[in-house]
């Protein structure tokens, strides 16, 4: 009996042990198979995918759906961004960290009324903030979610865009009133006056019924504002039977300039030398002697040369006195633009049909070295005079006359070429 009981109890322990193992097995297969699984997983997804996977993340693409409206608003004397950015309806929040974006960029304790803000918002909620601080230059302050308050600020260049305007017009009564007349605007037409300056002379050459044509940019944002004046690239005037023309050009070098029909620079001044080989024998504002009838100061030069050297026209002008005079002898006296005039005198005799009127070339000779009224000997004895005050020669500037040569020169005829077609072949 007694052993009986034992067996029992050693069958009741022993499924108890079976029991027991069974569920340890189970328990362990499980855990097993979960650990595998997981690393299975893990070791699975390849690098790229999960690369993937980040850049999926947050693209912000507004939908269809979104609705973007832009704003002008425009800074009120004694308001500042702050408050303009509340009226639009930002929070006091979000102005402050948009103002607090702009700073950096913009001084705006110094902004003055009328400037003007771009706001853009996306479905009523604000997004951009922008602001032109340049002719060229931007600052935009838009979201940005991943920074703490959630603007960020950028400086960057316009979208700019040139384009070519052509006005031609009749002058009424002054070319300037003509020109702004015919949507020129004042800068424009300041630069155009000041490039046809060294042909023209505006007090007197101008006259009612002359034509011009002038071709010039316009820079444009990409909201079609205009932004600035650019370049003028041609322009012709018609006066007193004369074709005054110029072209803008930039050569190999890079260097950009205006040149005539001929390629030759429009910059003209007067020559300081109007005679060749001819030496320096008194100087400006030297005493000399008595004799020759300028006792207090010599307001101008002498040049010793040969009789019958000839002596050229020192700028394009038009002859106002050729006669002869006591103490200057055969003498001319060139009128030039913009308040220049030269004087030559003491001349043996005049080239042929030099006479009051007639309109000369720089470098046209004018007449021939002599000695004719108060003079000691043969020279050239040279005045320059600006607006009736007596200037000295040697102290007028001149820049050096450039003529486009070779490649360029070729280059330039190509460009004239088209101009000419395109704008002022269409009158
Ligand atoms: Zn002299």
């Amino acid at each position: 009996m007694k052993l009986k009981k034992i067996v029992k109890e050693l069958t009741a322990h022993r499924l108890i042990i079976v029991s027991l193992s069974l569920v340890l097995l189970l328990l362990v297969n499980i855990l097993f198979t979960r650990t595998n699984k997981d690393t299975d997983k893990v070791a699975f997804i390849p690098e790229e995918k999960m690369e993937t996977i980040e850049i999926v993340e947050i693209p912000f693409v507004s939908s269809i759906q979104d609705k973007i409206s832009t704003v002008e608003a425009v800074l009120l004397p004694g308001s500042n961004l702050n408050d303009l950015l509340i009226t639009q309806g930002l929070s006091r929040d979000q102005a402050s960290s948009v103002v607090f974006e702009m700073s950096p960029y913009v001084d705006l304790r110094r902004m003055r009324a009328g400037e003007i803000f771009t706001l853009e918002f996306i479905n009523d909620d604000f997004e951009k903030l922008s602001m032109n601080t340049s002719n060229n230059m931007i600052v935009e302050v838009f979201r940005d979610n991943s920074v703490e308050n959630g603007y960020r600020a950028v400086e960057k260049e316009r979208q700019l865009n040139s384009f070519v305007k052509h006005v031609s017009g009749t002058i009424e009564d002054s070319l300037y009133n003509s020109a702004l007349d015919s949507g020129m605007s004042a800068n424009i037409l300041t630069e155009l006056i000041h490039l046809l300056s060294f042909d023209v002379d505006f007090q007197r050459d101008i006259q009612q019924g002359d034509t011009f044509d002038v071709a010039f940019e316009e820079i444009y944002d990409n909201n079609g504002e205009k932004v600035e004046d650019g370049q003028i690239l041609c322009a012709r005037l018609m006066t007193d039977g004369r074709e005054i023309e110029f072209y803008y050009y930039t050569d190999l070098e890079g260097k950009s300039d205006y040149f005539n029909i001929d390629g030759q620079t429009i910059r003209k001044t007067l020559l300081k030398t109007p005679i060749n080989g001819a030496y320096i024998t008194s100087g400006y504002g030297m005493r000399v002697s008595p004799i020759t009838g300028y006792n207090k100061k010599h307001q101008g030069i002498d040049f010793g040369a040969p009789r019958g050297t000839p002596i050229y026209a020192s700028g394009d002008g038009v002859i106002e006195s050729a006669y002869y005079s006591r103490v200057y002898g055969n003498f001319i006296e060139l009128r030039h633009v913009n308040g220049y005039r030269t004087l030559y005198a003491h001349m043996t005799n005049y080239a042929r049909g030099m006479r009051k009127g007639i309109r000369v070339k720089q470098g046209q000779i004018i007449g021939y070295v002599g000695s004719t009224g108060m003079s000691t000997g043969p020279h050239l004895h040279y005045e320059i005079s600006y607006w009736g005050t007596k200037v000295n020669p040697s102290t007028v500037k001149s820049p050096p006359g450039k003529s486009l040569k070779d490649k360029d020169l070729v280059l330039f005829e190509n460009l004239k070429n088209s101009y000419i077609a395109s704008f002022l072949e269409k009158i």
